[in-house]
């Protein structure tokens, strides 16, 4: 019988593509995928940490698989990812969650399949390696057929942000070769992908730790040669490592999408610099002003962080300064949240929880206006979209998006899912853009 798996990523990209992977390994052993959790004979819950409010959701998630498993006792609870690895978390979750037979770490990727035989034989088991695994065992496997991928071209991070779990969870950073990042996106290519984004906590280093004799903006060049791709995205920039050669690189590739997702996390220089992170808010706005010049229609999108300890209610209005000052089309915006094992979480004058929310909320408010008069900004304009398929609000429209990675929802005709279009925007809200098409384009 045709035995079925549920997958549930929670965080980033990069634990997204971690999924994928994990998925992908299952229906090597035969299973198929299922978006109906009632009908899984497997489920992978794929766990992230960087943030409090994920690691509370999670630990419901994994509570409510329980009653499926009493119901369907055949039922593998897989649970994988960066959660499992901190110190000391493995038992109280054991003990929490009996129901679950793997737990397993995000340097056990190549021996999932060996976990889920054992499993299968009715084993229960906890693998957690606190090593990182070198890039060449690790096995980035894709759904095939898939318009868009993640591709990561690194794994963990060197960096040490006063408030991150990530180098200590993820590992240091290493990179994967060239020709075998261009080998696996060749071979997506050809199974149908036409849309890749390249994965790095942060790629502005790629290949640095590893001596390689050439650097992310030379990867990308040879990423906008690959036949067939009609665009290539890429995350995250660490602004600290923001090079001319890349900006240089974005404005003059075809397949580049001139789309800049530059975290600058606080607007004071004092929190940034208790932060760890490198930089000021002046050599920040320097480097925006670059790319803006050199880019004029490049959009940039961030990751702000309100609450940190010590933030003073001054130091808060900088960073509200900061999106007043930046175009930024997104932000994503956290509450920060005290890590055990980072050197923040030992800092005095935590913010209380009440000052953290209603910075956020005021934050929050602000970006969603000013996200609104970006997109407002762009109706009467064309642009460039690549057809992803049905909207999910509405399945008899269709959705894609620009090159800046905005959503855009238009009327279409369904084969033209995987090509790439022209519409003109007639409205929008903070999210979304509204269109119509213009004319298609050929294939390119
Ligand atoms: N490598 C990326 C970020 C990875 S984590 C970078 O340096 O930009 C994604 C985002 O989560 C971060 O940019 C930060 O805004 C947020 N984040 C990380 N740790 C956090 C914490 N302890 N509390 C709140 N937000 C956090
Ligand atoms: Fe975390 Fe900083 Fe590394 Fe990003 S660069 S993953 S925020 S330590």
């Amino acid at each position: 019988m045709d035995k079925k798996v549920y997958t549930i990523s929670y965080g980033c990209q990069m634990s997204e593509r971690d999924s994928e992977t994990l998925t992908a390994i299952s229906t090597k052993l035969g299973y198929s995928r299922t978006e109906d959790l009632s009908q899984a004979d497997l489920v992978i819950i794929n766990t992230c940490c960087v943030r409090e409010s994920a690691e509370n959701k999670i630990i419901g998630k994994i509570g409510q698989l329980k009653k499926i498993k009493e119901k369907k006792p055949s039922l593998v609870i897989a649970v994988a990812g960066c959660m499992v690895q901190q110190p000391g978390i493995l038992e109280r979750l054991q003990k929490r969650a009996p129901h679950v037979d793997i737990w397993t770490g995000t340097f056990d990727h190549n021996k999932f399949e060996e976990l889920l035989h054992a499993s299968l034989c009715g084993r229960k088991i906890a693998l957690i390696s606190q090593r990182e695994i070198d890039v060449s065992e690790v096995v980035p496997l894709a759904e095939k057929g898939k318009l868009h991928v993640n591709v990561n071209i690194m794994y963990g991070c060197n960096n040490y942000c006063a408030y991150c779990i990530v180098p200590y969870v993820r590992g240091r950073e290493r990179s994967r070769p060239k020709e075998v990042i261009l080998d696996e996106v060749r071979s997506l290519v050809e199974s149908g992908c036409r849309e890749v984004t390249l994965l790095g906590q942060n790629v502005n280093s790629y290949g640095k730790t590893d001596g390689f004799g050439y650097d992310f903006s030379d990867l990308l060049k040879a990423m906008d040669k690959v036949d067939g791709l009609f665009r290539v995205r890429f995350m995250t920039s660490h602004p600290k490592d923001l090079s001319d050669k890349l900006i240089t690189t974005v404005a003059e590739g075809e397949h580049l999408c001139e789309h800049f997702h530059l975290p600058f996390q606080a607007g004071s220089n004092r929190v940034l610099q208790m932060m760890n992170r490198y930089y000021t808010r002046e050599y920040y706005l320097e480097r925006v002003h670059r790319i803006l010049d050199e880019i004029p229609e490049a959009r940039l999108t961030t990751d702000i962080i309100a609450g940190f300890p010590g933030e003073t209610e001054e130091d808060f209005e900088q960073t509200l300064d900061l999106v007043r000052t930046v175009p930024f089309t997104q932000a994503f915006t956290f509450m920060y949240s005290k890590r055990s094992g980072t050197a923040a979480a030992d800092f005095p004058d935590q913010i209380p929880l009440e000052i953290k929310k209603l910075r956020l909320q005021k934050l929050m408010g602000l970006q969603n206006t000013r996200s609104l008069a970006w997109r407002n900004e762009m109706v009467g304009h064309n642009c460039e979209i690549l057809v992803e398929g049905p909207s999910k609000s509405n399945a008899e429209l269709l959705t894609g998006r620009t090159r800046g990675n905005e959503l855009v929802v238009f009327q279409g005709n369904e084969h033209l899912i995987g090509s790439l279009i022209n519409v003109r925007i007639d409205s929008a809200n903070s999210w979304t853009l509204f269109g119509r098409i213009e004319f298609p384009k050929e294939r390119r």
